[in-house]
């Protein structure tokens, strides 16, 4: 069959897993969590399930929980969307990501992206016929170059998709900068998706600057969010995009065909936790910050060096002390001798540079971080 994808293979988040299930290693390569979702959400899943709420769920998702998440939002980001114009359920942040992709994106049209990008992005430009233009961020510090996006820019330029909290590696986008992405799209008809599902794994007092409180951003923008990661839920596949009314419009267009709509008691079931446990979300970011630090502390004594992951639930560890090894066999390396899964870097570009870290998720309950730590301790 003539492929209309003939360079991606499988995401190297299943093939890392897979090879962890088979050497029986600690997977600290796909990002979820080894603990469970809270109590009180499962139960409300279940009390759903038996009052017989098994039936579709509206298209755009359910109104009790787009009310939630636009009090979040408003809480969060100052901004409250209209829930129903502006807000719609996904099958998790990566069918935000591909409905908006594929309804914004004309065969042709240029899509500008951040290598290393998360991998489901470049996929969803050329199915959408785009073209993906790929900037890399260069190690060690992975900045974004401001420069390099505004000589990326032409006439065919319709979107460029933005991190931050950055998977996989672990930089935010100060607010500042995006005042810079503003400046640089003012004079084009760009849109820009923000990719925000870190967004409360934020650390060290800084502030997620998030597109939905950008005035200017958000006219032309998508964001993007995850319940998987804020209820330690990543198996539940429920994300959101909120953008603009006539954007939102034509995502919709995508997804009422694609998904159609999200398993309808799991979002009664988030939305009433949410209205039950407001703080949660707040309590995020101090929860992560003590599981890196715990980490963190836990290979003082290895070979390994590293700068503290400003976001997300990764740590980059830099391997150069170890071995001239590429990342790749590296990683392959450390299943093997020290039975740890991680995730190498140099996948996530069309160009790797020469990489000397990989990415280690510690959405972990302590007894695996020490353990995992205790084996890197020995490489
Ligand atoms: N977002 C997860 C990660 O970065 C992977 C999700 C997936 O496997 N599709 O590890």
């Amino acid at each position: 069959i003539r492929s209309k994808l003939p360079h991606i293979g499988t995401t190297i988040f299943t093939v890392m897993t897979n090879r962890a299930r088979e050497l029986g290693a600690i997977n600290l390569a796909q990002g979820f969590p080894d603990y469970d979702a809270p109590t009180r959400l499962k139960d409300l899943l279940a009390l759903h399930v038996a009052a017989g709420q098994n039936q579709y769920a509206p298209m755009i998702g359910v109104a009790e929980l787009r009310e939630q998440i636009a009090l979040k939002l408003g809480a969060s980001y100052g901004r409250v969307p209209n829930l129903d114009s502006e807000i719609t359920v996904t099958l998790g942040a990566t069918e935000a990501i591909f409905s908006a992709v594929v309804s914004l994106v004309h065969p042709g049209e240029e899509v500008i992206l951040f290598d290393p990008s998360y991998d489901s992005y470049a996929p969803a430009v050329i199915s959408a016929g785009g073209r993906p233009i790929h900037i890399p961020l260069d190690p060690p510090k992975f900045q974004i170059d401001w420069d390099r996006v505004r000589a990326a820019i032409t006439p065919r330029t319709r979107l460029v998709m933005i991190n931050t909290p950055h998977n996989p590696v672990t930089t935010v986008i100060p607010r500042k900068e995006l005042d810079i992405l503003a400046e640089i799209l003012r004079p084009t008809d760009a849109l820009v998706i923000s990719d925000e599902v870190y967004e409360h794994m934020i650390y060290d007092g800084a502030r997620h600057a998030s597109i939905v409180e950008h005035p200017e951003l958000y006219e032309r923008g998508v964001g993007v969010f995850s319940f998987g990661k804020t209820m330690h839920a990543t198996g539940w596949r429920v994300g959101y995009a909120v953008a603009p009314p006539d954007i939102t419009r034509e995502i919709r267009r995508v997804h009422q065909f694609n998904t159609f709509s999200i398993a309808h008691p799991l979002q009664l079931a988030i939305a009433d936790f949410l209205k039950e446990v407001p703080e949660h979300n707040a309590g995020l970011g101090a929860f992560y910050q003590a599981k890196r630090d715990r980490f963190l502390e836990l290979l003082r004594n290895s070979s390994f060096s590293w700068t503290p992951a400003a976001g997300s639930y990764f740590q980059l560890l830099d391997f150069s002390a170890i071995t001239r090894q590429s990342d790749v066999d590296f990683a392959d390396r450390v299943l093997r001798e020290a039975g740890v899964a991680s995730i190498p870097i140099s996948p996530f570009y069309v160009s790797p540079p020469k990489l000397s870290v990989l990415r280690f998720c510690f959405a972990k309950n302590d007894s695996t971080l020490e353990e995992a730590a205790e084996r890197l301790c020995k490489l």
